[in-house]
């Protein structure tokens, strides 16, 4: 088992309430001490998880509402916990709204890799990201942008889709090449945790979407290298991986590939989304902590094997019966169990989007152009 990424949760809250959030204490202040941080690295090594490098996303509730001071502390106590030799590298998936000149200097300073969740236009965003009392938070983020511009700092945006987004692919590439923002990923609205329903849950929506895809791959091939789509870019890596086909898992249903660690020091691995959740049949997927249990408690628990063995059983239902398993390898656990009611299980609304219709869109491309070119 190697550890791909250690999700840090700094602090549950979050300044805004977007109204498709998953995480279900954003109203919670607490935050990581130091001890549960120095703790939380000492476990992911004893347990042998860690490698040459140890790759760390600040997220899991908004991580600017902890000011750079605590970060500078917090890399400090990471740096001292790591044997020399492990490389560490930070990223911050963050809503935009508090970048100041001193975030800057600190991103500056430790490399930070940042990630910015802006939904496209302001006509866009605004409907979902708002402020507590309603106010949209697109000037907020956008002033976040300039400031991150003028200090040189590369951004990448993901992008939220919902309903509406589809009927705006010219709207919204226009909107990121205007930003020079030139690295995007769309992520979904998904059926996940504290979000039962979703506008795509709809009738026709796959087509909608197709629609939608075909247009950002027509821009995107009438202007090579403007912009780089995660999801155009996921397909093309897989199809370039020497063991295309043969690989049978992904990062979020391979045990401990992902390690989620809340700010009280509760351990999860899977999807991301888990952490902090729980389940009338499988309990909380808390399944150590830092403080009290190590490694070998984590996966010996009645609990963890269950949720291990019924996302297994879940990865093989998928590699029998579907045609894009050598891309999508199994799917993700959280996406299963919020749509299905179970690991088991294979198609979800966010797979036959985010996979099928992805894949089949930029597959169909490809042969497209190598059909124009015979
Ligand atoms: S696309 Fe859906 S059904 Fe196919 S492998 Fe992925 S999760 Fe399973």
């Amino acid at each position: 088992m190697t550890l791909s990424l250690l999700v840090l949760q700094p602090t549950p809250f979050c300044n805004i309430d977007c109204d498709y959030c998953y995480l279900p204490a954003r109203t919670d202040k607490s935050h990581m001490s130091m001890a549960t941080l120095r703790a939380a690295i000492h476990w992911v090594i004893d347990a042998g998880l860690v490698g040459k490098e140890l790759s760390i996303v600040w997220h899991a509730g908004e991580p600017m509402v902890l000011p750079p001071a605590w970060y500078r502390e917090a890399f400090t106590v990471v740096g001292e916990a790591c044997p020399p030799g492990i490389g560490v590298r930070h990223s911050i998936q963050t809503n935009g709204t508090l970048v100041d000149d001193a975030w800057c200097a600190l991103i500056r300073e430790a490399g930070i890799n940042v990630g910015l969740s802006l939904d496209g236009p302001a006509q866009l965003h605004d409907r979902h990201r708002r402020t507590r009392t309603g106010r949209g938070t697109h000037a907020a983020v956008m002033d976040g942008l300039g400031k991150l511009k003028a200090h040189g700092i590369p951004v990448h945006a993901i992008c939220l889709l919902t309903r509406e987004s589809l009927r705006c692919a010219d709207e919204i590439l226009d909107f990121f090449i205007g930003c020079d923002i030139r690295n995007v990923g769309f992520n979904i609205e998904e059926i996940e945790a504290a979000h039962a329903i979703s506008s795509l849950q709809a009738v026709g929506i796959e087509a909608e979407f197709a629609a939608f895809f075909d247009r950002i791959l027509e821009r995107l091939r009438a202007a090579p290298g403007q912009l780089r789509i995660r999801e155009v870019e996921d397909v093309l890596s897989a199809l370039r991986h020497p063991r295309f086909g043969s690989l049978t898992s992904n990062c979020q249903n391979t045990p401990f590939e992902i390690v989620s660690v809340s700010w009280d020091g509760r351990i999860s691995t899977f999807s991301p989304e888990l952490l902090g959740t729980e389940h009338p049949r499988y309990g909380a997927f808390a399944f150590a902590s830092v403080h009290t249990d190590c490694f070998e408690d984590a996966i010996y628990s009645p609990r963890y094997r269950l949720v291990a063995a019924e996302i297994a059983a879940g990865r093989e239902a998928c590699r029998h019966e579907c045609a894009y398993f050598p891309f999508c390898r199994g799917g993700a656990p959280a996406n299963k169990l919020a749509e299905n009611g179970s690991f088991a299980g294979t198609e979800t609304l966010y797979c036959r989007i985010t996979q099928k219709v992805v894949n089949e869109r930029v597959l169909r491309a490809l042969e497209h152009d190598l059909i124009r070119a015979s």
